[in-house]
């Protein structure tokens, strides 16, 4: 079982949603909180995309063929999903459902769309930041520069950009990711503010009790 510290109250953990138009550095900002933060969960998606060059299966996505994909929609053992660049992606459930309860945050790396949907099932567990890049040339430079996507890709996902963008406001936070690591300690502070939110703190009214009770002298 695992052990109770009376100065530190249960809390149930929250998600932590960061989109962005693809190129504007999510991914990066997502796998450095990962490696940094403790108590972090990263949500690893179900996709029907190919695998790049530098990803591994099972740590960057589950990737899966569009059979398997309709049937973990069927199944509804998928959180939220979408289509987007042409692919389907999703998140499964019941990984969340198991951090949220047992007090651990989760971190999504999930589209517009996906947000919504998550927003519309849990708002009150959900932070949702939304990263935009400086300058639209330099959301181009930035996927010319990962050099993980054809061409056509490339151009396919700037077309995707603007109506990407234009989605902003679902957001409760907006981070322009110009400095990287100021864009990340950004991230950082907002992560740190939510975790102290009282509606999360389960354990409060409980601890607050014993500290009332409590006989000093
Ligand atoms: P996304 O996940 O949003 O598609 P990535 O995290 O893969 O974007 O970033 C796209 C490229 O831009 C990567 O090569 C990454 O190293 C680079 N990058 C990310 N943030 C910055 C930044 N603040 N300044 C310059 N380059 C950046
Ligand atoms: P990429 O192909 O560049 O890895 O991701 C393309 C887009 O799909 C990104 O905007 C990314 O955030 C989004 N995405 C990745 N996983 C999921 C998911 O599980 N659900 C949704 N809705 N979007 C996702």
């Amino acid at each position: 079982m695992a052990m109770v510290d009376p100065t530190r109250p249960a809390r149930r953990g929250l998600m932590l949603i960061l989109s962005s138009p693809s190129g504007a550095g999510k991914s990066t900002l997502t796998r450095t909180l990962s490696q940094r933060e403790t108590n972090l969960d990263l949500s690893i998606s179900v996709t029907t995309r190919g695998k790049r060059p530098s990803e591994m299966d099972g740590v960057h996505y589950r990737f899966i063929d569009r059979d398997a994909f309709d049937l973990l929609r069927q199944r509804d053992e998928l959180l939220e999903w979408a289509e987007v660049h042409g692919n389907g992606y999703g998140t499964p459930c019941k990984p969340v459902e198991e951090a949220l309860k047992a007090g651990r945050d989760v971190l999504f790396d999930i589209d517009y769309q996906g947000t919504q949907q998550i927003l519309e099932k849990a708002r009150e567990d959900v932070v949702a930041i939304f990263i935009l890049p400086p300058s639209m040339a330099e959301l181009r430079s930035r996927l010319v520069r990962r050099a993980e996507d054809a061409p056509e890709v490339i151009a396919r996902r700037l077309d995707n950009a603007r109506d990407e963008i234009a989605r902003w406001s679902v957001y409760d936070y907006v981070i322009v990711n110009d400095d990287f690591g100021a864009a990340y300690e950004s991230v950082r502070s907002i992560l740190a503010a939510e975790r102290l939110k009282r509606s999360r703190a389960v354990g409060m009214a409980a601890f607050v009790e014993t500290l009332l009770a409590e006989k000093v002298g």
